[in-house]
C-alpha cells in the first residue's frame, strides 16, 4: 500500500542519475516503487535533486558535548591518549538525562547535515562508580529515545568492554562506567533487542570495543551469545587506530590487530572494522577481500592524529567502506568524504586518488561507496532509492551556489569538494519528513535542553 509519494526531476538511483523519478513509499516507511521517466501525477515535487541519505556507521553520541574542549596544547606530547584522559574526565559526570539531551542535539545536527541513520557504538553503560543502573539498559534507552524523538534511524551497538589492555589487564578508574562481563553484557543486548524489535526504524548488533578491551574468551562468548539472539546482526570493533595499539598487540600475541582478527575471528559481511588505520599491504588486501566493511572516520582520525587509511590499495582490492563521525568533532558526511580523499592527496602528492576507470568522478565513488558500506555495516536496508529499501533521502538545495549549473555527473563532486555551505534542504527518514527547509520541528526545544546540559557539565 502506498502511503505517500515524491516526484524528483533528478534522483540518484542504483543505476545512476535518473530523470522524472516517481518514488512511492509504503506505510512501513520503505520504498514500494521507484519509477524513472514517470509522470508526477498527484505526487509533490522535490524542489531539488534527490539522493539517498547517508548512513553514519560510527558514533559515540555523548562525545558531541566535548567536541572543542581538547584543542589546547598541553605541557607534554598531545596524542590520542591525552585526548582520552579528557574524555574520561568528562564521562565521569554525565547523567542519563544529560546523555539523552546530548544525543538529541547530535541527531538533529546529523539529520540536517544529511545523515539519516547512525550506528551508535555505545559504551557508557553504568553509574559513575561503575554500579549498573536499576535498569541495565538505562543509558541505551536514552539514546534510543533520542532517535525516536528526532526521527533518526538507529542501529544500537552496545559495547563489550572488560579490560584495560591486551591480555586481560585490569581496567582503570576512568573505565568503570563501561565494564561488563559477557553474561551481564548479553542481558543488556537482549534488553535492547526487545526494545527495538519489530520497529523498522531500528536495528541492533554488538561492538566488542577493541582487542585491548576483550580477551579471546570474552570475545567468543559475546559472539556466541549474539548469534543466539540474531545470527545476522552486525559486529563492530575498533581496530589498529593507533600505532601503540599495534605494538601492544604484537607484544601480546605476536600479531598485529587486523592480522589477529583475520586469523581468529570468522570475518565476513557482518563485521565492521572501525579505523583499521595501520595495516600492512597483506592486511589491507586480506581485509578488502574478507567481505567486512572498513569504518572510516577521517575527521576524527585527523583530529586525534591517528594516521591515514590505505584507501587506494583497499579500494583496488574491492574493499567496502562507510563513514562515521565518531567523536563528532565534525558532523558532516561531506567533510568526512572530502577528508578521505584529501588525506590521500596530501600524503601521496597526487590528485583524484579514489576515482578510477569505472567511475572517474571521485565524488560519486565516495558517496556511493559510503552509502553501500554504511548500509551493510548497520545491517538495515539502507543506502539506495529502490523497492524494499527505507525511504531515507535528501533533497538538495537547487539554489546552493556550489550546485548551481552542475550537470548530473559533476553534482556529487561539487557537493563534496566545492564549499562549506550545507546543500541539504529537506530530509526524509522512513517516509517521514524530519527536516523541511533546513528546519527540524523540535530543534529549538532540543537546543535549549542541550545548552542547559552543557552548562551543568562545564560548571
Ligand atoms: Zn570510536
Amino acid at each position: 500500500m502506498t502511503e505517500c509519494s515524491l516526484f524528483a526531476e533528478r534522483a540518484l538511483l542504483p543505476d545512476g542519475w535518473s530523470r522524472d523519478v516517481l518514488i512511492e513509499i509504503g506505510a512501513d516507511g520503505a520504498c514500494a516503487a521507484v519509477t524513472p521517466d514517470a509522470a508526477a501525477g498527484a505526487a509533490p515535487r522535490a524542489p531539488g535533486p534527490v539522493v539517498p541519505g547517508m548512513p553514519n556507521l560510527h558514533s559515540h553520541a555523548f562525545q558531541r558535548a566535548m567536541a572543542g574542549l581538547a584543542e589546547r596544547a598541553g605541557p607534554g606530547d598531545d596524542s590520542f591518549w591525552t585526548w582520552r584522559e579528557v574524555m574520561y574526565r568528562f564521562v565521569r559526570r554525565l547523567t542519563p538525562e544529560q546523555a539523552g539531551a546530548v544525543a538529541s542535539q547530535l541527531f538533529v545536527e546529523m539529520l540536517k547535515a544529511g545523515y539519516t541513520a547512525v550506528g551508535e557504538f555505545h559504551y557508557l553503560h553504568h553509574e559513575p562508580d561503575g554500579r549498573p543502573y536499576g535498569d541495565l539498559a538505562e543509558m541505551s534507552r536514552r539514546v534510543i529515545a533520542a532517535a525516536r524523538r528526532t526521527g533518526m534511524g538507529l542501529t544500537h551497538l552496545p559495547v563489550l568492554y572488560g579490560f584495560g589492555g591486551f591480555g586481560g589487564q585490569a581496567a582503570g578508574e576512568g573505565q568503570r562506567r563501561f565494564l561488563n562481563d559477557p553474561e551481564r553484557f548479553l542481558r543488556l543486548v537482549e534488553a535492547i533487542r526487545d526494545e527495538v524489535r519489530g520497529d523498522p526504524r531500528f536495528g541492533f548488533g554488538i561492538a566488542p570495543h577493541s582487542l585491548r578491551a576483550v580477551t579471546p574468551e570474552t570475545l567468543r562468548a559475546a559472539l556466541e551469545g549474539l548469534d543466539a539472539l540474531d545470527a545476522g546482526a552486525p559486529l563492530h570493533i575498533h581496530v589498529a587506530e593507533q600505532q601503540k595499539e599495534v605494538h601492544d598487540c604484537i607484544d601480546w600475541s605476536g600479531q598485529r590487530p587486523v592480522e589477529w582478527l583475520l586469523g581468529n575471528a570468522d570475518l565476513g559481511p557482518r563485521w565492521c572494522f572501525v579505523h583499521a588505520t595501520h595495516m600492512t599491504e597483506q592486511e589491507t588486501e586480506a581485509l578488502a577481500g574478507s567481505g567486512a566493511v572498513a569504518g572510516l572516520c577521517p575527521t576524527t582520525e585527523a583530529n586525534l592524529g591517528d594516521g591515514v587509511f590505505p584507501a587506494p590499495a583497499y579500494l583496488a582490492g574491492g574493499g567496502a567502506f562507510g563513514i562515521g563521525s565518531d567523536s563528532h568533532i565534525s558532523v558532516s558526511p561531506i567533510e568526512e568524504l572530502r577528508w578521505l580523499e584529501y588525506g590521500q592527496r596530501l600524503t601521496r602528492r597526487r590528485r583524484n586518488l579514489l576515482g578510477g576507470e569505472a567511475e572517474p568522478s571521485v565524488g560519486t565513488v565516495l558517496y556511493r561507496s559510503a552509502l553501500a558500506g554504511g548500509a551493510q555495516a548497520l545491517g538495515r536496508p539502507l543506502g539506495e532509492l529502490a523497492p524494499g529499501c527505507r525511504a531515507d533521502l535528501l533533497v538538495l538545495d537547487a539554489d546552493c551556489p556550489t550546485l548551481v549549473g552542475k550537470p548530473d555527473e559533476l553534482l556529487l563532486d561539487a557537493m563534496i569538494f566545492a564549499g562549506n555551505d550545507n546543500p541539504v534542504r529537506d530530509v526524509m527518514v522512513g517516509g517521514r519528513w524530519v527536516v523541511r527547509e533546513r528546519h527540524h520541528d523540535e530543534e529549538a526545544a532540543i537546543l535549549a535542553r542541550y545548552k542547559a546540559a552543557l552548562a551543568e557539565l562545564t560548571a
